[in-house]
């Protein structure tokens, strides 16, 4: 099969779709890779080692769309991309289709067959093209959220850690998912005062198992954390309801509780964001200021560390890439039901029942 690599033409996305390492397992199945010039730069990754790694570099994308057999991305194809996609080609990438509608008919228009990673599913209900990001997003929560405590970015000059004989800051890290578990290691093994609240028990049993002393896993209620944010230095909001908006927990009226300069990471932004007062920010201009609380809400953090977002990334896709080009998709789909199931646009059809519903087309 003859696989591309495109570059990401996405604003504030640095990521690429497959690392070298990645593009050569696949040409040791036999596959040609073509990927676009300068595709991994952001990352860090030159064109001359996708050449070692047996790569032949593309100029443009229109070249790439017109020979590949299956096209990888990060990002969801962009307008300029729309004619360019062949009916029949297989488009492996995020494309949160739900959320668009525009985006969802151009690929209807295509006649190819788009997979998104984000709807690969396990048979556990896991999904493993999504988790890596949010572990990602999770542990770089805790980076801003300590940065931006210090005094020059607007925080009130906390050091999470503390030293000996002087107290260390407060965590309050609400649920206690992918994210909250990777943001709430991080903040512990600073050495923080760290609380992760959730709504599952059995989520909650488990954390305390497996968490360290400081960590101090509680049932997630409107009064606890009108209580905990009090005294919370940072507050990272981590809730998922799958296929919701997120609840807006930390109210107007309970911000006007908090230390002025403390400051609150939304990691939940992408899906509105769980704090009253939260709007998404860019890595351009990450953080506003309410009420004296300083908020980081940015959508794509994994962005900001691509290097290490893009590697975790192709560990996750690349066995599912090579099924893919290996069996072809429709094999490859029929012998793996995780598979099939991040088949969304399939020759002009809507084949996942989510974004069928969302805009309320036949499946
Ligand atoms: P997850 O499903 O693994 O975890 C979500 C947790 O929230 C679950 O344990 C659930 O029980 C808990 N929860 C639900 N309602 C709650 C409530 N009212 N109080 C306390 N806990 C509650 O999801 P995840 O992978 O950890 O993702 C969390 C959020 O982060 C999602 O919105 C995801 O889209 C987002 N995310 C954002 C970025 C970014 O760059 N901003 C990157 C990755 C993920």
């Amino acid at each position: 099969m003859v696989v591309g690599i495109l570059k990401e033409i996405k604003a504030e996305e640095n990521r690429v779709a497959m690392t070298p390492a990645g593009v050569e397992v696949l040409c040791h199945h036999g596959h040609t890779v073509l990927v676009e010039a300068g595709a991994g730069a952001g990352s860090g990754f030159m064109d001359e080692a996708y050449v070692a790694a047996g790569a032949t570099l593309i100029a443009t994308p229109a070249e790439i769309y017109g020979r590949a057999d299956m096209v990888m991305h990060v990002k969801e194809p962009q307008p300029s991309e729309y004619p360019l996609i062949r009916k029949g080609q297989v488009v492996f990438t995020y494309l949160h289709l739900a959320a668009d509608e525009e985006l969802t008919r151009a690929l209807m228009d295509t006649g190819a067959v788009c997979i998104a990673y984000e709807t690969i599913q396990k048979a556990d209900g896991t999904l493993p093209l999504l988790t890596p990001m949010s572990e990602v997003a999770g542990r770089m929560a805790i980076q801003q959220g300590a940065k931006y405590l210090e005094m020059a970015q607007g925080g009130h000059g906390v050091l999470l850690g503390g030293v000996p004989g002087v107290d260390p800051g407060t965590v309050v890290v609400i649920g206690g998912g992918v994210v909250g578990t990777n943001a709430a290691k991080m903040a512990c093994g600073l050495g923080a005062k760290v609380y992760i609240l959730d709504m599952n028990l059995d989520r909650l049993r488990y954390l305390s198992d497996i968490m360290p002393a400081n960590c101090f896993p509680l049932m997630s209620s409107p009064s606890l954390l009108r209580k905990l944010v009090r005294e919370a230095d940072v507050v990272v909001g981590a809730v998922l309801i799958t296929g919701a908006k997120a609840p807006r927990l930390v109210t107007r009226d309970m911000l006007k509780t908090m230390k002025r300069g403390a400051v609150l990471v939304d990691v939940a932004i992408d899906q509105g964001g769980c704090f009253e007062t939260s709007h998404p920010t860019t890595h351009g201009s990450p953080i506003f200021v309410v009420d004296g609380v300083v908020h980081y809400c940015v959508a794509n953090m994994p962005g900001a560390v691509a290097k290490t977002s893009t590697l975790a990334l192709t560990n996750a896709t690349l066995p599912y890439a090579v099924a893919l080009a290996d069996k072809g998709w429709r094999r490859a789909m029929s012998e793996s039901h995780e598979m099939a199931l991040g088949a969304n646009v399939v020759d002009g059809k809507i084949t996942y029942a989510g974004v069928a519903e969302a805009f309320g087309l036949p499946l």
